[in-house]
């Protein structure tokens, strides 16, 4: 975790004790804790082609039929006890593969063609699981482990076994892998920590202990094994580290780096009410990017001066929803109310690529150059006016921005202008009020939005960088591939010159233009992005303290030399050196 500047990670030479007590994984979600390994070891089933006599098949569909809504129950009262709408959302994509009737008959005409009930379920999952794993696309993978759990946990279920009966207060539990509704409920009974043998940092998972602050090492092959259930465990979430069996020396430092994270947090609180500005006044506005109203209101109580970005594909995953302008304005309008006087800007769905949506099952071989974005909006007018009419009526208290993803061309953005105006016309006759003035932003995502930016600045109200997907699309290297993943650089030159081409742009028509990508969020990035003329910074809100905190000791004054000095630079090794990233 480059935030937190005194979490030096030490290799483990420097630590220099018995290195077989030591293990690295890949740190999914940062904190420090100490406490009891409950180790957690799945029992797999041991005849895969396990049958059954016929006058046994009326007893095993009832033994299935009841785990089966055991599952779905355990699953209903997980969405009941959360408050967070995009853990909802994960939990519901669970619900929704459990509940499917497909699964169910398949699994029941298994079992009626004598397969037990454990094989049934086996056979039905595996082949899905395989197929998933087999992609070559990191998150259709993680959905493959997904299954992986379900089906475990079914089996669970069946044998009446469950990682909540060991779990207690400061139980650091040692897993290969484990199901949302099983995370929720065991950081209930006083879950600290998890380590697991498999899953990746986009899990699910990982996304729910990041959201609850459980700190997280996954990925630790053979956890399971190594790992004794009772041991005392030392995890580090920002290093990946697990120290099993800490001796004195290491109990006194993970006690020092504790009560040290604990009293920076505790100034990060206080920084909430302080104005964002560097040491010589230049005024910096954070915003940040939210994917659901809780994130709204924390961004808010951490001094936020706004919401910079609303994903709403991330949130409105339901295909129906996608011609409710009822249910989006309601959503909409909770969200401008609750931020008040605060502005948001909603941004129009970007579906595509990654971003899938149900009953658009377009295959396409290359998504991330295919109907994506304001492509989809455009090829689908029906789901772009509807969007558009929620988000004028929850415009009326004139605090909504409405921004366009992966604009590309001047008649991508007035195609969209002229289906915004008559969404406003239709709402005039209709007598609905709205803010006619809606502000009207781009996203600049792609080198073509770069080279126009001119123009672009000059048609609308202001511009955000992606610098996400600038970076995908100038240095034709996938996001989500970790093959090229050492390539995917947001420090290359060729970004950050674009950056400040757009810079420049806003600048001459006046119009303010912020960065929502990661990189606003990287405090190597911070100095150079201010010095270029960025003074928005739009992030997620668990960063937004420690970036403030790192803006309030900048000057803008060496900012500007730093930025004129490092786009002189060609060799990203130079910038690298210089930054240090
Ligand atoms: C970006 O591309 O940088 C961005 C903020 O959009 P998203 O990550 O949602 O594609
Ligand atoms: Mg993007």
């Amino acid at each position: 975790m480059e935030n937190l500047p005194f979490f030096k990670t030490k290799s483990d030479a420097d630590i220099g004790i018995n290195l077989s007590k030591i293990f690295k994984g890949i740190p999914s979600s940062a904190g420090l804790a100490l406490g009891e390994a409950v180790v957690y070891n799945s029992d797999p089933i041991t005849e895969a082609n396990e049958t059954i006599n016929p006058e046994k098949i009326i007893s095993e569909i009832d033994r299935f039929e009841q785990a089966h809504k055991y599952l779905i129950e355990e699953y209903k009262n997980a969405i009941e006890k959360t408050n967070y709408q995009n853990i909802i959302s994960i939990l519901e994509t669970n619900l929704m593969i459990i509940s499917d009737h497909l699964l169910k008959d398949s699994v029941i005409c298994k079992i009626k063609e004598g397969y037990s009930v454990e094989s049934a379920i086996n056979k039905e999952f595996e082949e899905k699981i395989q197929y998933f794993l087999r992609a070559k696309d990191k998150i259709l993978r993680e959905r493959g482990y997904e299954l992986e759990h379900l089906k475990e946990r079914f089996f669970d279920i069946l044998r009446n076994r469950s990682i909540l009966h060991s779990i207690k207060p400061n139980s650091i539990l040692v897993v290969r892998s484990l199901t949302t509704a099983d995370l929720i409920n065991a950081k209930e009974a006083g879950l600290i920590g998890i380590i697991t043998e498999v899953g990746g940092i986009a899990s699910h998972l990982s996304i729910l202990a990041r959201n609850f602050n459980i700190p997280a090492v996954i990925g630790l092959k053979y956890a399971t094994k190594y790992i004794n259930n009772g041991s005392y465990i030392i995890l580090d979430g920002y290093s990946g580290t697990v120290i099993l069996d800490p001796d004195e020396t290491q109990l006194s430092e993970f006690y020092q780096k504790k009560s040290k994270e604990e009293a920076y947090r505790l100034r990060l609180g206080e920084l909430a009410n302080v104005k964002c500005e560097t040491t010589d006044k230049v005024r910096i506005e954070l915003l940040t990017n939210v994917d659901c109203l809780e994130e709204l209101e924390n961004s808010l109580l951490n001094g936020a001066d706004g919401i910079g970005l609303i994903r709403t594909e991330s949130i409105i995953d339901n295909p129906k929803a996608l011609y409710d302008i009822e249910s989006q304005y309601k959503f909409y309008r909770e969200l401008a109310q609750r931020a008040y006087p605060y502005t948001i800007v909603i941004r129009a769905f970007d579906y595509g690529s990654d971003k899938r949506i149900e009953g658009f099952p377009h295959h396409e071989t290359n998504p991330a150059l295919g109907m994506r974005g304001i492509k989809f909006l455009l090829t689908n007018p029906e789901i772009f006016e509807t969007q558009i009419k929620a988000v004028l009526q929850a415009s009326k208290n004139k605090n909504v921005k409405f921004i366009l993803p992966m604009i590309s061309s001047i008649e991508e953005l007035q195609q969209s202008i002229e289906i915004i105006e008559r969404c406003k016309s239709e709402l005039s006759s209709n007598n609905i009020s709205f803010d006619p003035n809606l502000p009207l932003g781009i996203m600049i995502e792609t080198p073509a939005a770069v080279l126009l930016a001119d123009k672009f600045a000059e048609l609308v109200d202001f511009i955000s960088i992606g610098t996400n997907d600038l970076t995908q699309y100038t240095l034709a290297v996938d996001r989500n591939n970790e093959y090229v993943s050492n390539y995917f650089n947001s420090f290359h030159i060729a970004i950050l010159k674009q950056i400040y081409m757009v810079a420049k742009a806003a600048k001459s028509k006046k119009k303010p233009v912020s960065i929502c990508g990661e990189l606003a969020g990287y405090p190597a990035a911070t100095e150079l992005l201010i010095g270029m003329g960025i003074n928005q910074l739009s992030v997620a809100p668990s960063i937004l303290p420690e970036l403030k905190s790192h803006i309030l000791g900048l000057s803008y004054k060496s900012a500007s030399k730093l930025a004129k000095k490092v786009l002189k630079l060609h060799s990203n090794e130079e910038i690298r050196k210089l930054l240090k990233y």
